[in-house]
């Protein structure tokens, strides 16, 4: 019996070529494959400039030390979302402040912002997720005008995704956006990820940030003006994600395909996509009454599905800082009925059809 998982990459002959050529040559680390990648990064969203990490939990973090967040300050983000959109806070000694989610997108909701912001509010990290954009024209809005609120995108899901007329990653609703690459999102560099950004102040801390807060590198000259990380791209990972992304808007069309069919032959109750977006999907989640039962059932019949997520106020460490369940309740009914089904651009409409006749058996 063929076994299906919830995601899985999509790799080519012309990636393990790319990734070849790069151990054949000079520079397995700091060469020219990252700068390659981080341009086709900005030509692909339209930012000006990118970084390229080691992971998107490390972008996050120097996205965080870039807004110069620390100690008493507070950061708001959707509990609906995988640990590191809230434990980037917490590296800085920040507060994570949660915030409830729409129940049909499961994105963070605007209107529950708003009333969670006060004096102390420094960060917003919207997290588009299974891919989808959140409001940001709305998000945006509820900025106040006397001081600076950065708003940092939790992109995680959503490399090739739309929200209006920008694709996610352009900046024009935020001071930066964090991908990653991981092998269950969209392309992948085996671990990896990207910050993207409009502003040349913060290019430059995120760039030291990333090598031990070293500025002004000249010969063997260099100085260390702030507390860095090595959160470096290999050249080895950066060959492959310049390979996978030539592929992103074919992955992205296979994605839609996928959704729709699932939309049109199994009609359960899925997210809706609002007007605004037009999603690169990263996941497809259903709602299912004995999602226990349902899991096990899959599981039995070769589809290994996946929770996403288990609201992370709930999770021990969080609440050891005072949250408890029933804090946030849409979050928490989501999680009680979600499942995530196959979704990557190599399912065949044979695997396709499989699954769904698989999935009919155990409702
Ligand atoms: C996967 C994921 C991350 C972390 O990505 P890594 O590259 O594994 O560090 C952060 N946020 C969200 C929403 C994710 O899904």
């Amino acid at each position: 019996m063929k076994v299906y998982n919830y995601g899985k990459q999509s790799i080519t002959e012309d990636d393990i070529k790319s990734v070849i050529d790069v151990l054949q040559s000079p520079y397995l680390t700091c060469g020219p494959k990252v700068k390659e990648f981080e341009k086709a990064i900005c030509e692909y969203t339209g930012a000006k400039y990118c970084v390229a990490v080691n992971s998107a939990t490390s972008g996050l973090h120097i996205a965080m030390l870039a807004a110069g967040i620390g100690g008493d300050d507070d950061v708001i983000t959707s509990p609906m979302t995988f640990l590191a959109s809230a434990n980037c806070a917490r590296y800085c000694g920040a507060n994570v402040v949660f915030t409830d989610v729409e129940p049909e997108t499961a994105n963070i909701d605007p209107v529950e912002i708003k009333k969670q912001l006060t004096p102390k509010t420094k960060v917003i990290v919207p997290v588009h997720f299974a891919g989808q954009s959140c409001n940001m024209e709305a998000i945006q809005k509820l900025l106040p005008v006397d001081r600076k609120v950065y708003i940092i995108e939790d992109a995680a899901h959503a490399i090739g995704s739309d929200y209006k007329d920008t694709k996610v990653g352009s900046c024009k609703y935020s001071d930066m956006t964090v991908f990653s690459f991981h092998p269950v999102k969209t392309i992948t560099t085996g671990e990896g990820g990207a910050v993207t950004t409009n502003n040349e102040v913060l290019y430059k801390k995120l760039l030291a940030f990333r090598s031990h807060g070293m500025h002004h590198t000249q010969d063997w000259k260099y100085d260390m003006v702030e507390l860095g990380l090595n959160y470096r791209m290999t050249d080895i990972q950066a060959a492959l994600g310049c390979s996978q992304i030539k592929r992103l808007e074919q992955f992205k069309k296979r994605r839609r395909e996928i959704v729709d069919y699932y939309n049109r032959n199994l009609r359960l109750p899925h997210l809706v996509e609002k007007e605004y977006s037009n999603a690169c999907f990263h996941l497809y989640p259903i709602l299912v009454e004995d999602r226990k039962s349902f899991y096990d059932k899959a599981k039995e019949i070769g589809l290994n599905l996946q929770v996403h997520y288990i609201p992370v106020h709930t999770q021990p460490y969080y609440q050891k800082l005072g949250y408890k369940w029933g804090d946030y309740p849409n979050a928490e009914k989501y999680y009680e009925h979600c499942i995530s089904l196959p979704l990557y651009p190599d399912l065949t409409n044979e695997d396709l059809e499989d699954i769904v006749s698989r999935i009919k058996r155990i409702l």
